[in-house]
């Protein structure tokens, strides 16, 4: 099998394994409880909790462990709707993934505006600016890196711009967190990250803020009132290891695993014309190609691709009539419903060799060749 879809779900790594199993085995006493043994795995959780604020230059005060990006990403969202007065304004980036954006409109209903957004799929840092000279917003929300075509957006001089203002700036960096430099994360005042997007266990993840949370979960007064619950330590001991394996990527073994990935979209490209790399003209992960294929619907590209090895994503499309508004998602790049289900989302990992990228390239064109025998079509694409 050859896994790219990667910005879904990533392999845990052995030492991440070896970790969780060790700490369900040994260390699985509640760590809230007054008795021995307990304050044993107490202290082993609030060292990794030390150790993973440490690799984002925080500290432990401001990490709040979640189940992931998306209850972080609502715990801040309901966290800003008991702060914030009744009429203030948000202004959200229109590439949010669901867990920021449905928060948003439904605790926020009437008070979201949306940035623009240009046909890369790239914030515009000047309109932005312009919005937030002319307006009086209590929150901005700029997710770090897009998690369909893997944009890198204007995070950082906007939130810049909002700490000059004194506005409370918030990042979804689930994708950025294990890809890129983590070092300015901590500008931000809060951003959000989730262990099995970089090799960690599933369920686990968090939520880096300047100021404690108004609980979203309650029921139990862990992690200092603001999240009930038991605590997770033996995914929380994995993600201490995922953070401490992958958040510090070295330049030159990304900028080569971004050649290989540019390589292969010059592979299908020129072997699939008409293809287009959406976002292929700006800054992205070195991991990520979404793909607008000239012809086929892409759960059939997905479902071919499957039966010869290759795990692809149909990216975003699949939920783009779920989404509440026109100006959301894929559509907020441009493409409307009938191109949206011919997008593919291909995305490595660190495990992805250059061989990898090559084959795909290769099965692709196969894939090609029979959705075109089948369909009974001369090779002419129809667009
Ligand atoms: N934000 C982004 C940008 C994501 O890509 C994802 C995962 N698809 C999430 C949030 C949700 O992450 P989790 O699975 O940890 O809830």
């Amino acid at each position: 099998m050859s896994y790219f879809d990667n910005n879904a779900t990533t392999q845990p790594s052995q030492k991440v394994l070896d970790a969780v199993s060790e700490a369900q085995r040994v260390d699985w006493a509640n760590p809230s409880s007054p008795y021995r043994v307990s304050a044993v795995v107490r202290a082993k959780l609030e060292r990794a909790r030390a150790d993973i604020a440490e690799c984002f230059s925080a500290s432990p005060e401001q990490l709040l462990f979640t189940s992931g990006a998306t209850e972080a990403n609502n715990t801040y969202m309901a966290h800003q709707y008991h702060r914030l007065g009744k009429d203030q304004r948000i202004l959200v980036s229109p590439i949010e993934h669901p867990s920021v954006s449905e928060p948003l409109t439904s605790w926020f209903s009437g008070r979201v505006d949306w940035m623009p957004v240009n046909d890369q799929g790239l914030v515009a840092v000047n309109e932005v600016e312009k919005r937030l000279q002319a307006n009086d917003y209590g929150l901005v929300c700029l997710m770090a890196a897009n998690n369909e075509t893997g944009v890198l957006q204007p995070w950082e001089p906007i939130s810049q711009i909002c700490q000059a203002r004194k506005i409370p700036f918030f990042s979804d960096a689930t994708q950025w967190v294990g890809k890129l430099d983590v070092s300015t994360l901590g500008d931000c005042s809060a951003f959000s990250f989730s262990g099995h997007k970089f090799g960690g266990t599933k369920g686990v993840g968090g939520l880096i803020s300047k100021e404690p949370m108004h609980p979203l979960i309650k029921g139990g007064r862990q992690e200092k009132d603001q999240r009930g619950g038991t605590e997770n330590y033996p995914n929380i001991e994995g993600l201490r290891v995922a953070c401490q394996e992958r958040l510090f990527p070295s330049q030159a073994e990304n900028f080569l695993r971004e050649q290989w990935r540019n390589e292969f979209e010059k592979k299908v490209c020129a072997l699939i014309p008409s293809t287009e790399v959406l976002g292929g003209k700006v800054a992205r992960l070195w991991n990520t190609s979404l793909l607008l294929m000239p012809n086929f619907g892409n759960l059939r590209w997905v479902s071919l691709l499957d039966r010869v090895g290759f795990q692809v994503s149909t990216g975003a499309a699949c939920s783009v009539s779920q989404l509440k508004s026109d100006k959301q998602g894929l559509s907020a790049i441009g493409l409307g419903p009938v191109q949206s289900r011919r997008v593919i989302r291909v995305s490595s990992s660190w495990q992805t060799a250059e061989r990898n990228w090559q084959n795909l390239g290769e099965a692709m064109a196969t894939v090609f060749a029979e959705l075109v025998q089948d369909s009974g079509e001369s090779p002419v694409i129809s667009l």
